[in-house]
């Protein structure tokens, strides 16, 4: 059994923004930092046209190590969809991060960060997205602005639009907060 290697977040502390993403792939293990890989690079472009500087930015994901198994065919470890009892046990610590990097903003990439941080397991970033949603979490108000994954677009290129607009909504609401 190979050992757990940790992705902790990166960033400024305190920071105005913080972005959760899901758990860390094989890049992100390899250099112990989240969001390097293809899905990284992809979130990089998407900063860039909304004018967001990633530096000032806090990442983390949900889920600190990476969730995988392996392949019976290839014998190779792969990723594998993150379980309920994962992103539940993953908030633990998530909930810690927030509370030193006390940002303005949370902005959750994808289903699982959304669900795992407000725990509402029903929400579905298709419904939500391109918002900010008011919540009380761990017992003091935050903003959540939900934002797909950035991977998503990798396989659906018709989500770009949609996620080039969200971003543009997200830097008027956080220039709004100045
Ligand atoms: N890399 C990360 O760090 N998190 C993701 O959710 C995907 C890729």
């Amino acid at each position: 059994m190979s050992e757990l290697k940790l992705v902790l977040g990166e960033g400024p502390v305190p920071a105005r923004m913080m972005l959760i993403g899901e758990a860390p792939g094989a890049n992100e293990v390899a250099q112990g930092r989240p969001f390097v890989g293809a899905a990284g690079k992809q979130l990089n472009v998407l900063l860039g046209m909304a004018a967001i500087n990633r530096d000032e930015i806090y990442i983390t994901n949900m889920v600190k190590f990476r969730i995988s198994k392996i392949n019976p065919l290839t014998g190779r470890e792969v990723n594998r969809p993150v379980k309920k009892s994962e992103l539940i046990e993953g908030r633990v610590a998530l909930l810690r991060e927030i509370a030193r990097v006390n940002p303005k903003m949370i902005c959750t990439l994808g289903n699982s960060a959304l669900q795992g941080l407000t725990g509402e397991f029903e929400l579905m970033i298709g419904d939500v997205h391109g918002s900010v949603i008011a919540r009380e979490i761990d017992g003091l108000p935050r903003n959540i602005f939900p934002l797909y994954h950035p991977a998503s677009i990798i396989y659906k290129r018709e989500l770009q639009h949609v996620y080039q607009a969200d971003l543009l909504t997200l830097a008027q609401v956080m220039r709004g907060m100045d």
